[in-house]
């Protein structure tokens, strides 16, 4: 007998937190544990942000509720960042939601659209929350393969008829979370061309579009004319600011779209803490001098791994966007079986690719979100090892 949901029960467990649990497992036992499955930011909060914080925290008229959909000020910001850096032109009022961190936006989406028993497309390899929040909104998930050999696009030729009947909404997240895959405005007027055919709603997963090296600029959904009739794009202060802790992100488009969610989040939030996006505003209203910082140290790391993973025969292609560096395993290994080998015997966490999808199984994810020693040690200590497969 148990009092939660059956919704609940068969829910898979958060991968993050399997790992996390493991990881306290081997510390405890005493054993040096460097983490490179982490998917946040190890670099601080710029201060600029946190004395905005500080100083708006004080108001007291500031610590009643926000108005629902988010002030006006933090809204305005987003709608600024749209116009200078994409182009495209927003309504605060209509087109932008404050969120409480995008992941909160995604599973608010998915609810406003998903009726029990529809279907939604999601990027496999793809991040696992994804599928979670379609089956918290009892919808189906079906898988949108991406091509490994085309820069992880979509591979609509794969879907059948009958898939693409019952779909609702598809969802696409670049610079991606896993493969760090990058795509150009083309990819998106593709999706938007699709979608638009088969009558489905688009949502966008940009959480790393300020994330890029090498003169990389992500595109944005909401670039593709027409693209604010059927979809939404959800943004984050967390991975281009440092801020995870701070729980600040945006949702951009549809007004049809947001207009469903403000309705689920009225019901079940009051948004985001006023002082919290008062800060995000400054963020937005910055001149991102802090987020090229943080890229340059991400593309230094990313130099350094990517030298010793050639060493090791391992491949990995230089990813122009995100934290991540998706490596295929040795020859010989399974995503699982190389993960657990450098568990064991280095004692380096990584996550194996299947963790994200049948897509991703023959791959790893490596964060870069480590300081640059224990990122050298970790490497180090993966040279040291023995990478031969004995069949014994
Ligand atoms: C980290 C992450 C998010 C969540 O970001 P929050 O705004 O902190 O909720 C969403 N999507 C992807 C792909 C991420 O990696």
């Amino acid at each position: 007998m148990t009092f939660v949901s059956q919704k609940v029960n068969s829910l898979p467990p958060y991968l993050f937190s399997v790992f996390h649990q493991k990881k306290k497992e081997l510390e405890a036992q005493g054993i040096d544990v460097i983490d490179l499955g982490i998917g946040a930011p190890d670099l601080q909060t710029p201060s600029f942000i946190i004395d905005r914080l500080t100083e708006e925290v004080k108001k007291s008229a500031h610590h009643k509720y926000s108005p629902y959909s988010g002030i006006q000020e933090f809204k305005e910001a987003v709608a600024r960042f749209y116009k200078n850096y994409h182009g495209v032109s927003l309504n605060p009022e209509t087109e932008i939601l404050t969120l409480i961190g995008s992941k909160e936006g995604l599973a608010n989406l998915i609810r406003a659209v998903v009726d029990p028993g529809d279907s939604v497309l999601l990027p496999d390899p793809g991040y696992p929350v994804y599928q979670s929040a379609v089956h918290l909104a009892y919808g189906n998930s079906i898988r949108l393969p991406l091509d490994p050999f085309n820069g992880y696009t979509p591979m609509y030729e794969k879907l059948s008829q009958e898939e693409i009947q019952n779909t609702k909404v598809m969802l696409l997240n670049y610079p991606s979370n896993p493969t760090g895959a990058t795509v150009e405005y083309r990819t998106f007027l593709e999706a938007f061309t699709f979608a638009k055919k088969h009558g489905l709603c688009l949502a966008h997963d940009a959480a790393y579009s300020l994330v890029t090296f090498g003169g990389y600029k992500a595109p944005s959904l909401l670039e593709v004319p027409g693209a604010k009739d059927i979809a939404v794009e959800f943004g984050s202060l967390s991975k281009s600011f440092n801020m995870t802790g701070w729980r600040i992100g945006y949702v951009a488009g549809s007004p049809e779209l947001i207009r469903a969610m403000s309705i689920i989040k009225s019901n079940t939030d009051t948004s985001q803490f006023i002082p919290i996006q008062q800060a995000g505003a400054t963020a937005l209203n910055s001149d991102f001098s802090t987020v090229k910082e943080n890229n340059h140290i991400y593309e230094e790391r990313l130099e350094s791994i990517l030298h010793v993973l050639k060493e090791l025969n391992i491949q990995a292609e230089k990813p122009r966007g995100t934290f991540f560096v998706w490596a295929k395993v040795p020859n010989g290994y399974s995503s699982q079986t190389f993960a657990e080998k450098l568990l064991n015997e280095a004692g380096v966490i990584v996550t194996p690719g299947h963790a994200f999808g049948k897509g991703g199984e023959g791959y790893f994810r490596l964060s870069l979100c480590v300081p640059t020693d224990r990122l050298n040690e970790a490497v180090q200590r993966m040279q040291a090892l023995d990478w031969e497969v004995t069949n014994d």
